[in-house]
């Protein structure tokens, strides 16, 4: 292996540090913490995991959560409902939809009910158009934990030709704006893309947001780029084929300990924010 690794769990035990003097601060400021609510629907016991370790997470860094928990049969209108309800409770900072919810809802609906104020995890239309702008506004949360692990292993964005594969419009989408607004030249990949191997062996940077476990092929990866995996799989395995693309990438994330606690790192950092701008609001 040649590349250096990108290590995310180190850099977000950093964030989290940080996040913990704020609530601090807050508290004694505002007297109150930053309150995060953590919306889970049906029983999928991976998103079960992941929000006891946001949950978990949050604990620790001096932040309120709570948890609702949903029956896997709510309805749309049910789980709109109980959005709508929180976006209103003056005493909620954050609100965090674990996705993917179950197939029969609608789930745009769902994110739509979101006060953007309190869209920590950047899923709601106006979160991602104030991004796609470049204007102040909260990331979607993992691309936003990736851009700032490009910016701190001093990546250059300007100009570099970055590949996006995946354009969910949590993941995919959003960094490829987020690159965009960076200035680097963006192309997105996706299902229908008949010349992946190609589009990835001319990039300086490959952003890989499947889902599929090795989709990428190591000898794809052009000698001294920057690969970071999104895509997480069963058996802790990435979207990338990490051995062998580690033999020609310059800088790499691994899988796990790379994207993943970035992702939380920056869903509890702008849970700060939020507190932090309803406070200033009087909220
Ligand atoms: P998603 O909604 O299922 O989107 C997957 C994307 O991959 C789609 O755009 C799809 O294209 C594309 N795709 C599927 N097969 C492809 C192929 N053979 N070649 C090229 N593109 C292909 O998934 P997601 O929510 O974005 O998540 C993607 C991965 O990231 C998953 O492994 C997930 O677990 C991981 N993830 C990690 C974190 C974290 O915190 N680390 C957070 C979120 C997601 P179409 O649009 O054409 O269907």
């Amino acid at each position: 292996m040649t590349a250096q690794l990108m290590d995310g769990a180190s850099l977000a035990d950093e964030t989290f540090a940080q996040i913990a003097e704020g609530t601090a601060e807050l508290l004694a400021v505002a007297g109150r913490r930053p309150c995060l609510v953590t919306v889970l629907v049906g029983d999928d016991p991976s998103s079960h995991v992941y929000v006891r370790m946001k949950v978990n997470r949050s604990g620790k860094v001096g932040i309120e959560s709570r948890r609702i928990d949903l029956p896997q049969a709510t309805t749309t209108a049910e789980l709109v409902a109980v959005l709508k309800e929180l976006s209103d409770d003056r005493s909620v900072d954050g609100i965090l939809l674990q996705h993917p919810v179950p197939a029969h809802i609608d789930e745009r609906a769902a994110f739509e009910a979101i006060d953007p104020s309190k869209d920590v995890d950047g899923v709601t239309r106006t979160s991602f158009a104030r991004m796609a702008f470049g204007e102040p506004g909260f990331h979607s949360a993992t691309p936003g934990g990736i851009l700032r692990l490009l910016d701190r292993y001093d990546v250059a964005l300007a100009g570099v030709r970055a590949v996006v594969v995946g354009r969910s419009p949590i993941l995919g989408r959003p960094i490829g704006m987020l690159l965009l607004a960076r200035d680097s030249t963006v192309t997105f990949c996706h299902s229908k893309t008949g010349d992946l191997a190609d589009a990835v062996r001319d990039a300086d940077i490959v952003i890989a947001a499947v889902g599929r476990p090795k989709l990428i092929r190591g000898d794809w990866i052009k000698p001294g780029a920057v690969v970071v995996d999104a895509g997480y799989n069963a058996g802790n395995v990435g979207d990338v084929e990490f051995a062998a693309a580690a033999t020609r990438a310059k800088l790499i994330t691994p899988v796990p300990g790379g994207v993943g606690p970035m992702t939380i790192a920056v869903l509890l950092d702008q849970t700060l924010d939020a507190a932090r701008n309803h406070h200033q609001l009087g909220q």
